[in-house]
This record gives C-alpha cells, sequence and structure tokens, in this order.
C-alpha cells in the first residue's frame, strides 16, 4: 500500500520506519523538521507518564524497552541503558508497569537518599534526542522515504494523496483531527554538563528528575496542566534546578548547556485505533501524553497491523 505518514516527531518517524519495513511504500509530511518537534525536547527516559490506558501501555511499553535496548548497542543512536532509582517520601506499592522492566526490584534502604521512604532500583534505556531524531531519520530517508515539509488544515486535504494516512500529529491533531480531547501539559527542563553523574534520579514529587544522557545531563521538570504556552520561563528554570540539587548534591555549579519547554500531547488515551474521514482511510496515531518515546516502538507496530 501506498502509506502517506503526517509527523515527523518519534510516533511518525517510528510508524514510518516499521511501514517501510513491512513493505509498504511510505511518504512523510510534516509541517516542523523533527528537531523542532516536541518529540526533540523529551527528556527521554523510558517511563510511562501520563498515558492511557495501562494495559495497552504496557504492551507498547514492552515492546519499545527491548527495541531500545537493542538501540543502545549502536552508539549512533544516542540510546544507552542507565542504572537508577525512583524514590518515594511514603511506602509505595509495585509499578503498574513493574512487568514491563526486566530486573526490577525495589530499592535497598541504604540506597535510598535521606528523607525518601521507599523506591524502585532499575535499569532504563535514556535516550538523546537531538542525536536520536537525526539517526532515525536517516535511517527512514534511507529506506527511500521522503520527508516533504508540508503543513495540513485537516485530514480531508490528503484524500487522493495515498492509499492510508497515518495521523501523527500529537498536539496538533486537535485541530487536524478535531478531537477537542487532546489537551496539552507544558514541561520544562534545563540541560547541564556534568560527568560524574552517571545514575539516574526520579523523585515522583515534583516531578523532579536527573536524567543522565551520553555526554549531559537533563534536569526536570514540570508539569503545568492545559498550558500550551512554550515560553522560557527563567523562575521555573531556577526552581527546577534548585529541587534537582537537592536530589543530586553534585549537580551544584554545572554548566547550564541549554532550558527548553515543550508541551505534552495528553489525552484521556492514546488514539491508536482505524477510521474513515471524508473517504480517506485513517489511521490515529497521537495522544501519547509524557511517554511518546516510552511507546513510540510498540505503538508502530500496532499502526502496520492496523494499516
Ligand atoms: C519536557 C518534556 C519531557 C519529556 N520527557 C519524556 C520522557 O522522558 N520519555 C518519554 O517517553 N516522553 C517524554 N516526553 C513526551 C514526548 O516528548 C511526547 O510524548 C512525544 O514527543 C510525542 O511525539 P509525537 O511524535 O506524537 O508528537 P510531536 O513530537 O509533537 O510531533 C508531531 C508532528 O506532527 C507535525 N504536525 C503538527 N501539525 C501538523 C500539520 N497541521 N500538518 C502536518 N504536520 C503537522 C509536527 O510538525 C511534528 O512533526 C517529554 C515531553 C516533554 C515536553
Amino acid at each position: 500500500m501506498h502509506a502517506l505518514v503526517i509527523g515527523a516527531g518519534v510516533s511518525g518517524l517510528s510508524a514510518a520506519l516499521r511501514l517501510r519495513e513491512a513493505g509498504h511504500a511510505v511518504e512523510i509530511w510534516t509541517r516542523d523538521p523533527p528537531a523542532e518537534t516536541v518529540s526533540a525536547v523529551a527528556a527521554a527516559i523510558w517511563y510511562p507518564y501520563r498515558a492511557d490506558p495501562p494495559d495497552r501501555v504496557l504492551r507498547w511499553g514492552a515492546v519499545s524497552l527491548r527495541t531500545f535496548v537493542r538501540l543502545a548497542d549502536d552508539p549512533a543512536t544516542g540510546v544507552v541503558m542507565r542504572d537508577g532509582l525512583e524514590v518515594f517520601r511514603e511506602p509505595v506499592p509495585d509499578p503498574w508497569w513493574k512487568a514491563a522492566v526486566p530486573g526490577f526490584r525495589r530499592a535497598e534502604a541504604s540506597e535510598l537518599p535521606p528523607g525518601m521512604a521507599d523506591g524502585f532500583a532499575l535499569r532504563l534505556p535514556v535516550v538523546d534526542m537531538s542525536v536520536y531524531l537525526g539517526w532515525l531519520r536517516r535511517r527512514v530517508e534511507a529506506e527511500g522515504v521522503a520527508i516533504t515539509q508540508r503543513a495540513i488544515a485537516g485530514l480531508g486535504e490528503t484524500r487522493g494523496a495515498a492509499d492510508v494516512v497515518v495521523n501523527c500529529t500529537g498536539l496538533a491533531a486537535r485541530r487536524v483531527a478535531d478531537d477537542p480531547e487532546v489537551y496539552g501539559v507544558r514541561g520544562q527542563i534545563q540541560v547541564v554538563r556534568a560527568p560524574g553523574v552517571t545514575r539516574f534520579l526520579i523523585d515522583d514529587a515534583g516531578p523532579t528528575y536527573v536524567i543522565p544522557r551520553v555526554s549531559d545531563v537533563v534536569l526536570g521538570g514540570t508539569a503545568d496542566e492545559r498550558v500550551d504556552d512554550a515560553t522560557l520561563d527563567p523562575t521555573t528554570a531556577a526552581a527546577l534546578r534548585r529541587r534537582c540539587e537537592a536530589l543530586v548534591p553534585a549537580l551544584e555549579g554545572a554548566e547550564v548547556v541549554a532550558d527548553r519547554v515543550g508541551i505534552r500531547p495528553c489525552r484521556s488515551a492514546v488514539r491508536l485505533e482505524a477510521e474513515t474521514i471524508d473517504g480517506v482511510r485513517v489511521v490515529h496515531n497521537y495522544g501519547h501524553g509524557g511517554s511518546g518515546v516510552t511507546l513510540s516502538w510498540g505503538c508502530a507496530e500496532e499502526v502496520v497491523a492496523l494499516v
């Protein structure tokens, strides 16, 4: 079939690659180049956050985790495996996503930072999106997939352009697919140089996280409900920096590389299903919230099955 993918964030590029590998003719239209998408701002650790429903998220997440573990063997991808902790101020039960994470264990009391009562010890993929999106783009283009910079106003506009359209427009699905259920949750991060920090730490409260990538460390974060304004806020940057330094004192004095803001494409549930709109056969793949990277390969494989 001839598949037209709309969007070149992590959802669109991953779906395009798997469709091509399944033997379809594929092209991509995108409003923004990959490096200017929300995906480029992601922290990006494998972790199910702000995405539903749990059963599908668990399945997509497990597929993606296995794929990222393999990709971590190739330095060109920007994917590394990191050890670290998620910590809590009160005792907590095992997380619902435990089954997706090989080697999951409860942290020993001696491993926890001061003031923390409980924790999970995890080994997870961390993806440097500034490297990974470029690698993914090259992989897709090497398979003969053309990426055209073109914005559509609605999916009806694609009539006649392909046998099937795969809608990977993230937050913009609100307009493109006329879906009022999509809403933004603003996230701000700071990238620093801190070569001594090699373990990740996630504190559910805040949320506060310290995520060492290949050559720098991402500090976060924020989750401002239904805020679509991606303007950088210096006060927020200073506050999240303070929270991270309190959690990991080794960050004190670390040089700032960049401050970034992105709007997570949230929805009551990820929309991954087929429908026909104005005679156009569409497979939707959007609304991944704070988990677009975490779910990318599992969702891409389900897109292929639906196509
Ligand atoms: C601060 C922050 C930290 C995050 N950390 C993590 C993390 O650690 N792990 C994780 O898994 N996720 C994380 N996320 C979430 C992740 O970034 C998103 O879930 C993911 O990027 C969504 O990807 P997407 O491809 O669906 O959408 P996007 O990356 O937004 O891509 C949408 C694409 O659609 C295109 N498009 C939009 N409108 C049109 C149009 N009208 N016509 C044509 N093309 C159009 C855009 O140009 C773009 O190419 C984080 C997000 C933020 C903001």
